[in-house]
């Protein structure tokens, strides 16, 4: 059994919102085409995402949240047999079609199987190429393509089912985290840290001031050498401070200078050189332990390329 995991699921490509849609089926596809081109399929374990629980996601969400979409996910169900909504509207951006909760449970479900596996050291680290994305998600809202925030649900989970004292989570996505900020802001056991491009969606973060949050905004055209510069200079210390017991990756590709959704302007290699750099944290403190989740990623073509270069990373092949 190899020691990287890649948890997905057929139900993630259920969900889509709509035509044209960036955050799309077809995004999973992009990866998993790269990865068997490349063979690098072949040194992953492959693992079906399991469905979480309620009680799970309640770690980091609220009961009305999940009664909220479980109940316009059922409505769209009854009503499809009438010829009903083939969508239900959260906002512009974001909505649920009769396949979306079983998706968007699969995908926690993945964050959660995968941090079982890797504290049973059954596996080193994990990759979860699941949809809907999570890390805008707060605790009580959807917004921004995301419902349940994955990698926030499996942190909690961590501190208080597996009873780790400190874990980290890092957010590479070219926007802020605020779902992840939402729910971490003040636990003390979570150190979050990210870096978005800003001014920019969702708004947020140069404002927040807990303690265990380190947002690093950048402004539109930064490229790969100052990222990994702030990287350096202000992740490494503060991961190395908080020595996390594990590290949660909120993966998202949409720095990706192909990405048109954004206007960073990272490349393949520094996707592989961001992973390094974690996973020589994860050595030093972690046991290896890294549970990587998929947040954005637009551009069909470079989330395929960025992706294989982060589990390839991970992989160490
Ligand atoms: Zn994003």
């Amino acid at each position: 059994m190899s020691k990287t995991g890649f948890y997905t699921h057929r139900d993630c490509r259920k969900h889509e919102m709509g035509p044209g849609h960036p955050e799309c089926p077809e995004r999973l596809d992009a990866i998993e085409d790269r990865l068997l081109a490349s063979g690098l399929d072949m040194a992953l374990t492959r693992l079906e995402a399991p469905l979480a629980s309620l009680d799970e996601i309640e770690l980091a969400h609220s009961r009305m949240h999940l009664a909220a979409l479980r109940g316009l996910s059922d409505m769209l169900v009854e009503e499809r047999e009438a010829g009903g909504p083939r969508y239900a509207t959260i906002d512009p951006d974001t909505a649920l079609n009769v396949d979306s909760w079983s998706a968007i449970l699969r995908g926690a479900g993945a964050a959660l199987a995968a941090t079982d596996a890797v504290m049973a050291g059954e596996l080193e680290n994990a990759f979860c190429a699941v949809r809907p994305p999570g890390h805008h998600a707060c605790r009580e809202k959807a917004m921004g393509f995301c419902f349940v925030n994955n990698v926030a649900v499996a942190a909690k989970y961590a501190v208080e089912r597996h009873r780790l004292k400190r874990v980290a989570i890092v957010d590479f996505d070219v926007h802020h985290g605020n779902g992840t900020e939402d729910i971490v802001a003040g636990d003390n056991r979570i150190l979050m840290v990210s870096f978005y491009q800003h001014p920019f969606y969702p708004h947020g973060g140069s404002q927040s001031n807990a303690d265990n949050l380190v947002n690093v905004p950048v402004p539109a055209y930064t490229k790969g050498m100052a990222i990994r510069e702030l990287v350096d200079m202000l992740w490494i210390p503060r991961l190395e401070a908080h020595k996390p017991e594990m590290i949660f990756i909120s993966a998202g590709f949409d720095a990706h200078r192909e990405d048109d959704l954004a206007q960073l302007g990272l490349v393949e290699e520094d996707y592989a050189w961001i992973t390094e750099r974690l996973m020589e944290v994860a050595r030093r403190y972690s046991k290896r332990r890294i549970v990587s989740c998929l947040e954005g990623g637009y551009n069909l073509s470079a989330l395929g390329r960025s992706g294989e270069a982060h589990v390839r990373a991970l992989a160490g092949v």
